[in-house]
């Protein structure tokens, strides 16, 4: 029995006529881009989730990129975000020609620490990109606070927390707007790139939608220089398709997840992921933290496991930052856990059989080691 570290094809066969019907019925009236499969998703979706605006794009680093270049950042500016992420939460603050400010992460809960927040404010500082990695949010309404008081803008990068929630609140709904990605692994994924917007604010979601268009919200009409950011008709049929199920997959990983967790309580060597207080994780990934990584991911992968790394390097200490000769020090969270985390097999078609098989692996790697 090998397993996978995400099974998308699991999926597809669970729901293959639906989304058959989906891809042929927007080839059949040639909906290629933009158009009603378009429209019906972002409806769909802003219903869904309880937002006024969703503004589909072409991915989830290019909606990172549009909101800022919508409010107003570039040259000169700085914005803040983590240290640990993907480089789209960083490389994006650099192509609006702002610069990216780091700032290490919480030692429990893997996310921007709010409490190094407001040392790292300036007069520069026109935003925060706050990411709610692995699918827990980072203590968003202390983030929120801190930004209000700075007058700053708070970007949420929800790529990886669809529905997650804090006090209630779902990701991207307390910031000025939501970044959300639907590539194929995310929680909510196309069959292909796709990434969208969320907004309660109409003039930016305006912006936002003839931004992604070319500049232009009627066409030929080009009120200002944007870029070609579009969902194509296909994908977009793919997530509607998808969409009355995310809830259900949503539970399924929040299920496997506690299974994780009740199994591990029997392996002290493994630190499984810690629960936020008033925190709707969503399990994105399943992350723990071992001695003995490197060893252990190899004894995983020789018995047929696959897992996976989320980052195998901090942002700050990647290649295209080395001219800012960031130390350890400077991001010691970051830097440490670099070596500790370890993200397992995670996705709502998971067996509880595979779960059970995947500690047993790990207990008896430690019990040898
Ligand atoms: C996946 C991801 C993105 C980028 O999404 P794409 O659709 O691949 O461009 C941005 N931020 C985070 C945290 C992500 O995990």
């Amino acid at each position: 029995m090998t397993i996978p570290f995400v099974d998308l094809k699991a999926q597809y066969l669970s729901i293959k006529s639906e989304i058959d019907n989906a891809i042929s019925n927007t080839i059949e009236n040639t909906a290629f881009i933009g158009g009603k499969p378009v429209l019906d998703f972002e409806k769909a979706f802003a219903e869904l989730y309880g937002v006024k605006h969703v503004i589909s794009c072409a991915n989830g680093t290019d909606s990172l990129y549009i909101l800022m270049k919508m409010l107003g950042i570039g040259s000169g500016d700085e914005v803040i975000t983590v240290a640990n992420s993907w480089i789209s939460s960083s490389e994006t603050i650099s192509q609006t020609g702002a610069t990216p400010v780091f700032i290490d992460i919480h030692p429990d809960y893997y996310s921007m620490d709010e409490k190094l927040l407001e040392n790292k404010i300036n007069s520069k500082t026109k935003a925060v990109i706050a990411v709610h990695l692995q699918g827990q949010m980072c203590e968003i309404d202390t983030i929120k606070n801190i930004c209000d008081k700075h007058n700053i803008h708070l970007i949420e990068d929800c790529a990886q927390s669809h529905f997650s929630e804090f006090k209630g609140v779902k990701a991207g709904l307390t910031g000025i707007a939501g970044s959300f990605s639907f590539y194929p692994g995310k929680n909510l994924g196309a069959y292909g790139d796709a990434g969208c917007i969320i907004t309660n604010d109409d003039t930016l979601a305006k912006n936002c939608k003839m931004y992604a268009t070319h500049g232009a919200l009627v066409k030929h009409q080009h009120q200002i220089e944007g870029i070609n950011s579009r969902l194509d008709g296909i994908q977009a049929a793919i997530l509607s398709a998808k969409l009355p199920h995310i809830l259900d997959w949503t539970e399924s990983r929040i299920k496997i997840a506690s299974i994780y967790n009740e199994l591990f309580k029997s392996v002290p060597d493994v630190i499984t992921p810690k629960l936020r207080p008033n925190s709707k994780h969503t399990y994105h990934l399943y992350v723990i933290r071992v001695q003995k990584r490197s060893e252990l991911l190899e004894f995983l992968k020789q018995n047929g496991v696959e897992c996976a790394i989320h980052y195998p390097t901090p942002l700050p200490f990647l290649e295209c930052y080395k001219k800012q000769n960031y130390a350890a020090q400077d991001f010691p969270i970051s830097y440490k856990y670099k070596d500790e985390i370890l993200s397992l097999p995670i996705y709502p078609e998971l067996k509880e059989q595979q779960i059970i098989k995947v500690v047993a692996l790990i207990k008896e790697f430690y019990h040898k080691n």
